[in-house]
């Protein structure tokens, strides 16, 4: 179906005026893939062919491991302020490149800018951490001996990543690893691996050695899981989906190397009675409705307490009347959902809550008609009545449904809140300090707000989950140390 729009200017970037049509890029190079095969990638909002990038294969990773080990002697060696400073500048100019990074990204995934963009600062908060990889001096038996660990980096390490936020999350992945002096192998998500290319195109202006990251696009089955057994790989960065997660820790437990796992969430945002409502809605409508749901740290469950149950749910109405649904270049509050499969996902789920007894509250169809018969878009959705035990209240959704489940005490509110397998993220809403730090206490999850979600504000937060949503963390002061072997070194006497 074609339907004419007129899209302002200020809203694209010519994909192929930033990188070459069909090339990815490896040692240095930018290259098409062994086989010469290509695919597309599609605007979820128009359906528009954004570009075409290799389909990567088993020759392709194969090269891009032997160019990331062979750049690992020189980069090991490169000076820690050195390499600092060269990530820097790749911060720089992801600042100085902030529109193309955020439109490409707005094209390829379909969504409207919802704040600032966090590579830049990301890269940077580690870039500084460059000279302070240190290791420690030990007690030794005798003065005139000496002992001390030194941090040695590993190699050349896998990094995957997903479709629902490549400019934001792939930089934060890099960085850790890079700045510990390892080099990486990073494989995009096949819905969206442009901005991940264009990153790459801009470490290569600022300087990073060839072959320091590399990037493979093609599918998980025939780059990921090639990359993840290579025999030169040693270690693995992952960000997906829990089950993809379990298959890339079975494969590279097959060769004794561990997974950072960052996996899937159902966090829940508590709210007492005596929260401030008007702080609180606009946090819990975000944090359903960013990025369409599909977010890891999605607020996907509201526990509120019974006494103001209806009062919030009547607010919740109220506030996702006011949102507007549309593609990227009208600057509405939610895009389209990312394609058709993932329509579907969300579409069976509600009607999944209908059938397990929970009340549509809101929302719950998908949109039709002009604009929206070019994407998949769901309005914005909101289940009450929502018990402990139902699947949506269970599984990741990944769409924008909240599900609201009422609470009578602390206990059955925390009980409630850690009562998934998941355990990534977590919020609290009150105006009780006690409350709130009982609550981050006892919060069975990675990252816990108190009167604002998903961190909101902070830079170098230990990114990574408790229980099935994964293990291992990324982004904070002390990650890199993930990326090093601890090596003890001792002096003996010299007399
Ligand atoms: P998937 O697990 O389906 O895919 C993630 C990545 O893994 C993609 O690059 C995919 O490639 C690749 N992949 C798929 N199968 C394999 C395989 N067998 N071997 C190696 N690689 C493989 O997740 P989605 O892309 O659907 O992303 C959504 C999920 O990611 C959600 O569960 C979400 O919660 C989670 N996520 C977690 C975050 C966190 O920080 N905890 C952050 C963001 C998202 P391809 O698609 O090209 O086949």
């Amino acid at each position: 179906m074609t339907i004419t729009q007129t899209i302002p200017a200020a809203f694209l970037v010519d994909p192929q005026s930033l990188i070459e049509d069909g090339t990815m890029f490896i040692g240095g190079k930018w290259v098409p893939a062994a086989s010469g095969e290509t695919f597309e990638v599609l605007n979820p909002a128009t359906q528009e062919v954004l570009g075409r990038v290799p389909r990567g294969g088993r020759a392709d990773v194969d090269a891009a491991v032997a160019a990331a080990t062979a750049a690992f002697a020189g980069w090991r060696e490169t000076h820690p302020s050195v390499r600092g400073r060269l990530l820097n500048k790749w911060a720089d100019l992801c600042d100085e490149h902030v529109r193309e990074l955020e439109r490409l990204e707005n094209q390829e995934i379909g969504r409207p800018s919802f704040a600032p963009n966090p590579a830049a600062t990301n890269i940077r908060y580690i870039a500084g951490l460059a000279d302070k990889i240190q290791g420690t001096s030990l007690p030794t038996a005798d003065l005139d001996q000496l002992a001390l660990t030194l941090r040695d980096p590993f190699g050349a390490i896998a990094i995957i990543v997903p479709w629902n936020g490549p400019g934001w999350a792939a930089p934060k992945r890099i960085v850790g690893p890079l700045i510990a002096g390892n080099t990486v192998v990073l494989k995009p998500a096949s819905e969206a691996p442009l901005t991940v290319l264009y990153l790459a195109k801009l470490a290569e202006e600022a300087g990073i050695p060839a072959g320091v990251i590399n990037v493979v696009t093609g599918s998980g089955r025939d780059v990921g899981e090639p990359l993840v057994l290579h025999p030169d790989i040693k270690r693995v960065s992952f960000t997906g989906s829990t089950k993809t997660g379990t298959r890339i820790a079975e494969l590279a437990a097959s060769h004794q190397i561990p997974a950072i796992l960052e996996l899937g969430g159902k966090s829940a945002n508590v709210v007492y009675a005596d929260a401030d409502l008007d702080l609180a809605i606009p946090h819990l409508v975000r944090g359903i409705l960013d990025n369409s749901g599909q977010a890891c740290v999605a607020g996907s469950r509201l526990l509120v307490e019974r006494s103001i149950e209806q009062d919030v749910i009547e607010r919740l109405k109220t506030a996702f009347a006011k949102v507007t649904v549309g593609p990227w270049y009208e600057e509405p509050t939610m895009g389209p959902v990312i394609n058709e499969a993932q329509g579907e996902t969300v579409l069976g789920y509600i009607k999944a809550g209908v059938e397990e007894g929970a009340t549509l509250a809101y929302g719950g169809s998908r949109l039709t008609g002009g604009k929206y018969d070019l994407g998949c878009y769901i309005e914005p959705t909101i289940f009450t009545d929502v018990r402990a035990g139902m699947r949506i209240e269970q599984e990741e959704i990944f769409g924008p449904v909240l599900s609201v489940i009422a609470f009578d005490s602390e206990d059955e509110a925390v009980r409630i809140a850690n009562g998934t397998r998941y355990g990534l993220n977590s919020a609290v809403f009150t105006q009780d300090v006690g409350k709130a730090v009982r609550f981050a206490r006892r919060s069975e999850a990675g990252l816990v707000s108190v009167n604002t979600t998903m961190g909101m504000g902070a830079v170098g937060i230990p990114a990574g989950g408790f229980k099935s949503s994964g293990y291992g963390r990324i982004a904070s002061s002390d990650s890199p140390l993930e990326w090093t072997q601890t090596k003890a070194v001792v002096f003996g006497k010299t007399a």
